[in-house]
């Protein structure tokens, strides 16, 4: 299982005939022996960084003072990294000091965990492994090397890194590194939103990223990065598969498409603000009037917080927003326009998408749905017909309202242009410049200018 890339040869022979080792190190030899698609391929060596900078024709010292330089070798290119030990840790996430070491044990001793913690010997293929990693890879477990109470408080990235390791490679975390999290849970708060949200982002992606969630809140983790999620905790709602809210918004995300991370936090967030809009009516049912609108804002807070880029987070918030629609095969042609009207034909498939992930987060089965499947034809037909969707797809704008009916601009001419796009939503047909200003004319006179002569 172990084959060296042959693209490593050359660049590690380069070394040897300079004096230096060789070794493959971190995801990549663990990526080899859970039989995964190896991405990076990272190397360690003795030589110091000026020496490697000396070695290779096409280098940039892309982190020398932690001892890294990347060299660009037939086209690609690979991080080479001096043997490290790692001084003391001052703030809970970057050592004080770096020192270079010799020895590719001791460099092994500072990663974080054992399935991290192994190396691979360029030239004779052999596999260093001081901390079992191997057995770990067998045993499906995820275990901090050396004592995990200091490994947690040298550097709180490694809590998170720990749930993310074990949801990617589906392992579950060994019970003295999972009570470790646990009591260092609180440290994640000295980790910059950015860097959670990039641990966040690659758990999420992963098909059960619900499971990460799980150990998230057995670890306390969750309290402290999204603890809205923790009120839905016990509050019943209408879903066969799930008890309560915060199993529903699991099951959703679950039920998204893993390679989509918009539409993942869309599923988590979706009915984040149900415990804060539960009712109750005489008869006892539930009901959680305007948790489309909280919850868009809720999931738009929370998103802003992780540092998400604006347009994941609007493109979120908007998904949520309409994610209460009620579809039946009653609607007609014009209520289906007036739907993808108002969501957007941009957001209008996702929304579907959503609605799917929805369905799958209360029945916990992945079943097609007749109704979802004829307005998605539906609105299709839609989309592809071009019909005027907007103000800016009708056949006159608000020059020509100006300058034929002598509307001024402003408000009055904002709500003439939706009352024409209203038409035309009803009636495709309307869409043609002599008819909308005919249209326009009327309501205004009728309905704007009229009234308020009277
Ligand atoms: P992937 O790139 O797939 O996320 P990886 O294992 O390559 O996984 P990197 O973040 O690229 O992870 O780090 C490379 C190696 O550096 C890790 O395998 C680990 O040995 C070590 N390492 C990275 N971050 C830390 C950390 N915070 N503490 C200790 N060791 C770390
Ligand atoms: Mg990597």
């Amino acid at each position: 299982m172990l084959r060296v890339p042959a693209v490593l040869k050359p660049i590690a022979s380069i070394l040897h005939q300079a004096g230096y080792c060789c070794y493959l190190v971190g995801g990549a030899v663990r990526d080899m022996l859970c039989g995964r698609r190896v991405t990076d391929l990272d190397l360690a060596t003795d030589a110091t960084p000026q020496t490697v900078m000396k070695l290779f024709r096409r280098v940039i010292p892309t982190g020398i003072e932690h001892g890294t330089v990347t060299i660009l070798f037939k086209g690609r290119q690979y991080e080479i990294t001096t043997f490290r030990s790692d001084g003391d840790y001052g703030d809970g996430r970057h050592p004080q000091r770096v020192d270079f070491t010799r020895s590719i044990v001791e460099d092994l001793g500072r990663r974080d965990f054992t399935v991290n913690g192994m190396a691979l010997e360029v030239r004779e293929k052999r596999l260093i492994d001081p901390f079992d990693g191997r057995g770990d890879i067998r045993r499906r477990l995820i275990r901090a090397i050396g004592d995990p109470e200091q490994r947690f408080s040298e550097d709180s990235l490694r809590l998170m890194r720990a749930v993310r390791f074990a949801v990617q490679l589906e392992f579950s975390i060994d019970a003295t590194t999972h009570a470790a999290i646990r009591r260092h849970s609180d440290g994640i708060r000295r980790v910059s939103a950015e860097r959670i949200r990039d641990e966040l982002s690659k758990m999420l992606v992963e098909r059960d990223a619900a499971g990460g969630l799980r150990i998230m809140r057995e670890t306390q983790l969750l309290r402290h990065l999204l603890p809205e999620l923790l009120e839905g905790i016990g509050v019943p709602q209408d879903s066969q598969a799930a008890p309560d809210v915060f199993e529903h918004l699991l099951l959703t995300l679950n039920g998204a498409d893993p390679q989509r991370l918009d539409m993942r936090w869309a599923a988590l967030l979706h009915d984040v603000a149900k415990p804060r809009c539960v009712q109750s009516d005489s008869a006892g049912a539930l009901h959680f009037y305007g948790h489309d609108t909280l919850s868009a804002e809720m999931a738009s807070a929370i998103l802003v917080r992780l540092r998400y880029p604006r347009r994941l987070t609007e493109h979120v918030a908007h998904l949520i927003r309409h994610h209460m629609f009620d579809y039946s095969s009653t609607w007609n042609d014009a209520a289906v326009r007036r739907f993808v009207a108002r969501v957007g034909p941009h957001a209008v498939d996702d929304l579907l998408l959503l609605r799917a992930a929805d369905s799958y987060g209360k029945s916990g089965r992945r079943r097609a749905d007749p109704a979802i499947n004829e307005l998605r034809r539906r609105v299709a037909a839609v989309v592809q017909q071009e019909q005027a969707l907007s103000i800016r797809d009708l056949a006159v704008n608000g020059n020509d309202l100006q300058r034929e009916i002598g509307i001024p601009s402003g408000r009055d001419m904002g709500t003439v242009l939706r009352f024409l796009l209203e038409s035309v939503l009803d009636d495709p047909a309307q869409n043609e410049r002599q008819r909308l200003l005919t249209i326009a004319e009327r309501f205004y006179r009728e309905r704007i200018a009229g009234p308020r002569q009277r």
